[in-house]
């Protein structure tokens, strides 16, 4: 017997289970993978995989926002940012973990706490009573089937790409070195491959001339989520985009010429050992063969030897603005909520951040209570708004935390004030709603 059933053990569904289990509450907690089911993403069995970068990105809660909910969630007990923390690796001033030990952590915590109970199975239609559901931009086929009756087969689709792991050793050292831009964090958190002028109009061209995954037929007219776009669309925008983009060379210096060299491809710590490093910004559907021939063109990179390659996935969501409550509950079924990157937020951390909120509203409920939302000078507060009303249902698209959702600083201030005014806000709304 359970009071309440999670379907889906993520990075929102785990959250969600510990913030209902440290309130007292029995939970079952259902995930597929471990039962012989996969996704086309997760590689492992364990609870809050990371299924691409292994980074939370900025750490800074005085002038980021995602920092800034970072800190939010460790003030309200998250199990994922307690994870993150202890299982950190060098990223400047983000916070980047090994993925293997955050998500065995996750999994520890979570098969150990005596009010869950991990159950591996798939799970194929809305379950009766209390229920969360949580299962991702790759929610399994049937379960998304039950999820479009239920909405009205409102659930919308889009792509994301994920990008190539390098193994350390096969990095030419002699050539790339390690410098963060400007020197930020330990000054040596990323590993660069500078290019020259024609090395990079030669990549560029490979890029637009490679050979793709081709789109099948549906999926043709599914749109890209900006943030996450594949490098070769970036390189049709135009010749300079990436220069401008993920192959920015402000900020480093090139040893052998002292300067900012024409372009740079950087690449980021990927597990605690350092074996691993991701190409950042190198999500792609090139084919896997072309891939290779194109990326040992980069200068340090001839004889990379990767990891894994790039490649593009698809993401399933819901109209949340039109279809849930101020409280995350589906408004014509409202013993069901919805959590995690399914609601159209976007990213690791919002993923984790709705979720914990998802598991305090279901606690309250399951108390006979309500809880406020979190006010919208926050930043969990205001992503929640985001999705659950203030974002355009029509034009929905999923959305990283942001300064842009917060309501505006009153008056004229200097814009580099403004987000130190954003965070302390914040900071004294958040304490006034948990007092409360
Ligand atoms: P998930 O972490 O995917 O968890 C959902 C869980 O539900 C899975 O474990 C799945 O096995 C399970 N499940 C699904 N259906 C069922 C069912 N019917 N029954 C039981 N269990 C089920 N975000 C970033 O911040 N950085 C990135 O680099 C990044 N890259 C991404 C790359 C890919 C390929 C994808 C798909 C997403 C990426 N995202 C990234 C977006 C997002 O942050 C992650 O998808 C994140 O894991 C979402 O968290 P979640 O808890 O909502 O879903």
């Amino acid at each position: 017997t359970h009071d309440i059933h999670i379907i889906g053990g993520g990075l929102a569904g785990s959250e969600a289970a510990w913030q209902l289990a440290e309130a007292g509450f029995k939970v079952r907690l259902s995930e597929m993978r471990g039962s012989g089911e996969k996704t086309p993403a997760h590689h492992t069995d364990g609870l809050a995989e990371l299924v691409c970068s292994n980074s939370f990105r900025s750490d800074d809660a005085t002038s980021n926002a995602v920092g800034l909910i970072h800190q939010e969630m460790r003030t309200m007990g998250s199990l994922i940012m307690r994870e993150g923390d202890i299982h950190k690796v060098p990223a400047g001033s983000a916070l980047a973990v090994d993925r293997d030990g955050f998500s065995e952590g996750v999994t520890r915590a979570i098969e150990g706490h005596a009010n869950i109970n991990v159950v591996r199975e798939r799970v194929d239609t809305i379950p009766d009573g209390p229920v969360i559901i949580a299962t991702g931009p790759l929610t399994a086929a049937p379960l998304a089937a039950s999820i479009g009756a239920a909405t009205g087969a409102d659930a919308l689709a889009f792509f994301d790409a994920i990008a190539p792991i390098v193994h350390f050793d096969s990095i030419d050292m002699d050539t790339a070195w390690f410098q963060s831009r400007w020197n930020k964090g330990e000054g040596k958190d990323y590993i660069n491959c500078a290019m020259n002028q024609e090395q990079y109009l030669a990549f560029h061209a490979g890029l637009i001339e490679g050979e793709k995954t081709e789109f099948k037929e549906w999926e043709k007219d599914t749109p890209y989520f900006e943030g996450c776009m594949p490098i070769e669309v970036a390189a049709s925008r135009g010749v300079d985009t990436l220069r401008y983009g993920p192959m920015k060379p402000v900020g480093l210096d090139d040893p052998v010429t002292g300067r900012w060299p024409y372009a740079v491809v950087q690449l980021r710590q990927d597990n605690a050992s350092g074996t691993l490093w991701n190409i950042v910004g190198f999500q792609t559907k090139l084919k896997h063969a072309e891939q290779v021939r194109l990326f040992r063109t980069i200068p340090g990179l001839e004889n990379a030897e990767f990891a894994r390659l790039g490649g593009l996935h698809r993401n399933t969501f819901i109209r949340s603005p039109e279809l849930l409550d101020p409280t995350l509950r589906l408004k014509s079924m409202p013993n069901v909520r919805f959590a995690g990157q399914i609601t159209g937020c976007e990213g690791y951390i919002e993923s984790a951040a709705i979720g914990l909120i998802a598991g305090r509203f279901a606690a309250a409920e399951l108390r006979g209570e309500t809880l406020a939302p979190p006010p919208v000078a926050t930043a969990l507060g205001a992503l929640l708004h985001h999705i659950t009303g203030a974002a355009v249902a029509d034009t929905y698209q999923p959305m990283n935390v942001n300064f842009g959702l917060f309501p505006p600083i009153p008056g004229r201030t200097k814009k580099a004030d403004r987000k130190k005014m954003y965070t302390d806000r914040a900071r004294d709304a958040l304490g006034e709603w948990l007092a409360a």
